[in-house]
């Protein structure tokens, strides 16, 4: 582009485009994105960077897949809209493949995000309870450091507290527990098993609240955005147990971690047994090609909105919701990751790039490393015997070195004042090795330099 006409776009961009989640600055200039290639995009002065988190962790395929546009494209000119109060072809298929994907029998409601596909579960498990004979039911339980969408359901659920702040009172029935979140456990400095007293903690407050009263728990398998925490697998067992004791439903929110992010083809996975009563899913479900979200209901509570054989329906539409272009998309996207064999490469891969990153927990700000698939944090500190959160400023520093460098990487937003210090890393699952290692002797070298 000319010089000029990136002045006026910058220009343009500045007084008519209102960016996601960050404040206004007159003298940076926006990150402007043109072509991408695989992992790797050009911005408009033709600067190429690596793409360490993969959008927002959503472009798990990376750019220019051209068998999904092509699914796109055949899908638009065929049928280019058609509303799921009917039915079409490729929703009938993926709502097949998703349940078969889950290893159960589900039922799914499409929607267009993941913020979308938490709202419809939040009113399914509601409504699923009243026809189940226990109208009280109506409370959530969700995690500190949680983050579950931005649209007022979604946010109550979310317990960030710098996100919140301005839009709160939230939806009355959403209550906050304790992470899984070793490294700072409110239990305690070296309290074993602090994860599983997480869990119990939830036990607690379903007691406390009175089990009549909850309708469900909503909670990432690994949290993401909310700092990259992952709990034994045992964690998720205990959860399900506890669910399961209180007549309460298990809502897992696979946004981030569905389709490969963590290694297995949904995160719940990794702990064996647990079969979550609804899963929702978005960003990777499409990698990031078109956007769709989807509440996948076991069948069994599906089964409880027919009435007399007549089904009392859930009042909920989304005129977009299961599209048939994204809906076509999302089935060539799961083609490719099954094909290409890429949960078991992000496994492979993953835990060596773990063991690679953990050698910086030498450096003296580096507090923990923690990972899982190809999702990983890295936690900054001042202090590492006091743990001190790394300041402001150097989590600037470091990022922005990573991109001086040519690779973008992120951090946990507004989890919790003066906790917004881990570098999150989530390169696209079909990364090459190369572009791997690049990678992470980008992020060792910018580390090792200090900030
Ligand atoms: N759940 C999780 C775990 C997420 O990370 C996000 C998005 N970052 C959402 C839900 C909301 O998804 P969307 O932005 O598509 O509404």
């Amino acid at each position: 582009k000319q010089l000029l006409e990136i002045q006026e776009l910058i220009q343009k961009d500045k007084d008519h485009l209102w960016h996601a989640m960050s404040r206004y600055n007159e003298k940076a200039t926006p990150l402007i994105g043109m072509r991408g290639e695989g992992g790797w995009f050009f911005d408009v002065n033709g600067d190429k960077f690596f793409d360490g988190v993969s959008g927002l962790w959503c472009l798990n395929l990376g750019h220019g897949r051209k068998e999904i546009a092509q699914a796109a494209y055949e899908q638009m000119v065929n049928l280019s809209y058609f509303p799921l109060t009917l039915s079409h072809i490729p929703a009938i298929q993926l709502s097949a493949k998703i349940s078969e994907l889950l290893q159960g029998s589900y039922t799914t409601f499409f929607s267009n995000s993941g913020s979308e596909a938490n709202e419809t579960a939040f009113k399914i498990a509601r409504q699923y309870h009243i026809q189940n004979g226990h109208p009280g039911k109506y409370k959530f339980i969700s995690r500190y450091r949680a983050y579950h969408g931005s649209t007022l359901g979604a946010l109550s659920a979310t317990a960030q507290a710098n996100r919140r702040i301005k839009y709160d009172p939230a939806v009355p029935g959403f209550l906050h527990v304790p992470p899984p979140y070793s490294y700072r456990s409110p239990f305690g400095e070296h309290v074993p098993d602090s994860d599983l007293l997480a869990a119990d903690y939830i036990d607690q407050v379903i007691n406390w609240e009175g089990s009549e009263t909850v309708a469900g728990v909503i909670l990432e398998p690994f949290i993401s955005g909310g700092g990259v925490i992952i709990p034994s697998k045992e964690y998720l067992k205990r959860v399900a147990e506890i669910c399961k004791k209180h007549d309460v439903l298990l809502i897992v929110d696979e946004v981030v971690s569905g389709f490969g992010r963590t290694g297995e083809m949904f995160g719940f996975m990794h702990s064996e047994g647990v079969q979550p009563d609804i899963v929702t899913m978005a960003k990777g479900l499409t990698s990031g090609y078109l956007p769709l979200g989807a509440t996948a209901v076991r069948s069994e509570i599906y089964e409880k909105f027919k009435e007399n054989g007549k089904q009392d329906h859930l009042r909920h539409i989304s005129t977009f919701g299961g599209h048939p272009a994204s809906c076509a998309v999302a089935l060539k996207n799961i083609e490719i990751i099954e094909n290409e064999g890429i949960v078991d490469r992000v496994s492979r891969l993953g835990e060596s790039i773990l063991l690679e990153l953990r050698e910086l927990e030498s450096l003296d700000k580096v507090g923990e490393v923690r990972g899982v698939g190809f999702l990983f944090g890295i936690e900054l500190v001042e202090d590492k015997k006091l743990k001190t959160p790394a300041s402001e400023e150097c989590m600037v520093n470091v990022i922005a070195a990573c991109k001086k460098k040519g690779l973008i990487i992120g951090r946990n937003g507004d989890t919790v004042p003066g906790l917004n210090n881990v570098l999150i890393i989530a390169p696209p699952l079909s990364s090459t090795e190369e572009d791997l290692r690049f990678m992470v002797q980008v992020i060792k070298s910018v580390l090792r330099e200090g900030c």
